[in-house]
């Protein structure tokens, strides 16, 4: 297979940072875009994965608010939460940063001057919403009220999350602060707008030109951008954010959703800017034939597919997401995560008590790509004992325990021409090709599938030839077997490593005495010396599990 190397960007959502990470947070973000880099570095692409914490968000001053803290404090403390646990969950991030860095800021002002300088912004008066009772601003997201669709009663003021539209404060009814509760009044207030409404045609016939997006996702970017293009304010009365570039304008900040959209570009400058080669963030913004894979929430889709472009577009010559994988959201137990109810499966407490393998193996075989999916506790453990345990993990272990104790810790032999050889040659590869091809058409679910079918395969292979039996009668004939079962192993491993990385890495230790990077099927070579086996994964108890995470209560 001749590849040629290709640059690829994975851009993973940028989570504001009010508390630490639940698995609503990494199921449909950091999951499959670590899935898709993984796979495109084995495959030998140039690969950059660049994420950071939203450091600016509203939630963060409304906790902050609450607690009687600074925002920094806040964000900082969970900043260093959300990078340890996206650590241990063996996200490979080349880079996770955030954005109070100076590499983040300076540049979101040098790209606001020169938009300025290009007549692409414009100073205009305003109406905002202005607390009473505090004598400040409300920004966006700090009210809520009735969203014009009649669907939700608490719209945030930007945007609203049951139709998707993004929303003005003044297009709220029975609006109120979410500070306070009290009812703001409008005040005049002057702001830099971004002519998104001189953009229209050029972003329309863009996502128009898009293959292989998911419907949801070009279905929402077209019927926002079918209601008209309004040009928006991208500066708000606020003191925590990013300075404005300009004399004059010290009481007031950039506003984050022009400036958190900016941090894929900021993040990818800031890798490679202590290298050799600081220049080489270009390969991936500049290049014409660079590939760049946005993922996301649903809620986040018209900033990624509308409001990202446009500025790219603005400032020019910057390349425009490839795709943006937008996923529905992980429910937990039938019920949507809320930090403010406590109803969450908090990542830093799952890791305390369980393998992320286990976690990413779940997560991605419920991964929500076209519909809400569901994290229960009764299905991790059911995934855990009957899919990696009894279905993946009990293959391998009996084929090389097997093969271990009764072959003196060697490969046994197998007759490499032989037809039945062949056809599990041909199967192991049809396998890797298989999904990896799902894996690029960012279809995970359906990847880890196809994965789980070459085990189930194993398995019935085994049961069909017996080698246990046929080892006292007829040894050769049950080393052909278990021969030919390691090369179906040899393929799992490097399938394994997107989705499993430490068990992959375990397995490869195992049979090829070293982690072999690539996603090529390498044939074990009879004769071999291996290591003795242990169980990839473990068996969990039901109860146990329920009761250890407080889902049975002592009655
Ligand atoms: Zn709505």
């Amino acid at each position: 297979m001749v590849n040629k190397q290709k640059n690829i960007l994975v851009c993973v959502a940028w989570p504001y940072v009010n508390g630490p990470p639940h698995l609503g947070h990494i199921a449909g973000m950091s999951i499959p875009a670590d899935i898709f880099a993984r796979y495109n570095r084995l495959i030998g692409n140039n690969v950059a994965m660049v994420s950071g914490s939203d450091m600016h968000g509203t939630p963060v001053t409304l906790l902050a608010n609450d607690l009687g803290v600074s925002p920094e404090e806040i964000s900082s403390k969970y900043h260093d939460i959300w990078s340890k646990s996206l650590k241990d969950m063996n996200f490979q991030y080349d880079l996770y940063t955030n954005t109070h860095t100076d590499n983040h800021m300076e540049i979101v002002k040098d790209i606001f001057s020169d938009l300025l300088a290009k007549e692409l912004l414009e100073i205009r008066e305003q109406l905002m919403p202005y607390s009473i009772t505090e004598n400040i601003f409300l920004s966006d997201r700090l009210v809520e009220g009735e969203c014009p669709c009649g669907d939700n009663e608490k719209a945030r003021g930007d945007q609203c999350e049951q139709c998707g539209k993004t929303l003005d404060p003044s297009d709220l009814k029975n609006i109120r602060s979410k500070r306070d509760g009290s009812i703001p009044e409008f005040r005049k207030t002057s702001h830099y707008f971004l002519k998104l409404s001189q953009m229209e045609s050029k972003i329309k016939k863009w996502i128009n030109s898009r293959e292989g997006w998911r419907q949801n996702v070009k279905n929402q970017s077209l019927s926002f951008i079918n209601e008209g293009l309004r040009d928006r304010a991208i500066t708000r009365d606020l003191s925590w954010g990013i300075d404005i570039p300009v004399e004059g304008w010290d009481d007031k900040k950039i506003y984050v959703w022009f400036e958190a959209v900016l941090g894929y570009l900021t993040a990818t400058v800031e890798l490679f800017s202590k290298t050799e080669n600081p220049d080489q963030w270009k390969d991936f913004w500049e290049k014409e034939d660079s590939e760049s894979y946005y993922f996301q929430g649903k809620d986040n889709i018209p900033f990624h597919t509308i409001i990202l472009p446009a500025i790219l577009l603005g400032i020019g010559g910057k390349n425009l997401p490839t795709d943006v994988v937008a996923n529905e959201y992980l429910n937990f137990a039938g019920r949507e995560f809320s930090k403010s109810s406590n109803w969450a499966v908090w990542l830093p407490d799952f890791l305390e008590k369980y393998s992320p393998d286990s976690l990413r193996y779940y997560l991605t075989s419920i991964m929500p790509e076209t519909s809400d999916s569901d994290f229960t506790w009764e299905g991790y453990v059911a995934s855990n004992n009957n899919e990696l345990v009894a279905t993946l993990g009990n293959f391998i272990h009996r084929v090389l325990t097997m093969s271990h104790r009764n072959f003196d810790g060697e490969v046994p032999y197998f007759d490499t021409n032989s037809s039945s050889t062949k056809e599990i040659i041909e199967k192991s590869e049809k396998a890797l090709e298989e999904v990896g091809e799902s894996i690029s058409k960012r279809k995970f679910r359906e990847s880890l599938n196809k994965l789980m079918n070459l085990a189930r395969f194993g398995n019935q292979y085994l049961d069909k030839h017996e080698p246990w039996k046929k080892i006292k009668e007829d040894k050769k004939s049950a080393g052909e077997v278990l021969g030919q079962s390691m090369i179906i192993i040899s393929a799992i491993s490097s399938m394994l490593e997107p989705f499993l990385p430490n068990s992959a890495e375990k397995l490869q230790k195992v049979i090829f005495n070293d982690k072999k990077n690539n996603w090529n099927l390498i044939l074990p070579i009879s004769g071999d010396k291996f290591d003795k086996p242990t169980p990839l994964f473990e068996k969990l108890e039901e109860e146990k599990v329920l009761e250890e995470n407080g889902m049975i209560s002592d009655e």
